[in-house]
């Protein structure tokens, strides 16, 4: 009986740890540190001072990155939607 739980527990624990490890993959794309750009790398239009405050190592305008963004999500969402919920909640 115990061994059961037990079996269970270790395979969604182990599931978990790769699930934060990608986690933890994905953001360290999303987010990425190093000096911020003055200007962005795909646009050259510049990127205000107070983006660059608050994400330091910010490479893109807010324009892009948010393009940038939304087909990561989109891409994303298909083969990753149990551990995108999972983050979210
Ligand atoms: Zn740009």
């Amino acid at each position: 009986m115990a061994g059961g739980w037990a079996r269970d527990g270790a395979v969604s624990e182990q599931i978990e740890a790769s699930i934060s490890d990608e986690l933890a993959r994905m953001q360290a794309r999303a987010k990425p540190t190093g000096e911020s750009l003055t200007h962005c790398a795909e646009c050259e239009e510049e990127i205000p001072e107070k983006r660059r405050t608050a994400l330091p190592g910010v490479k893109l305008c807010i324009d892009c990155q948010s393009e940038r963004d939304q087909s990561f999500q989109a891409q994303g969402g298909i083969n990753r939607r149990g551990s995108k919920d999972s983050q979210l909640k």
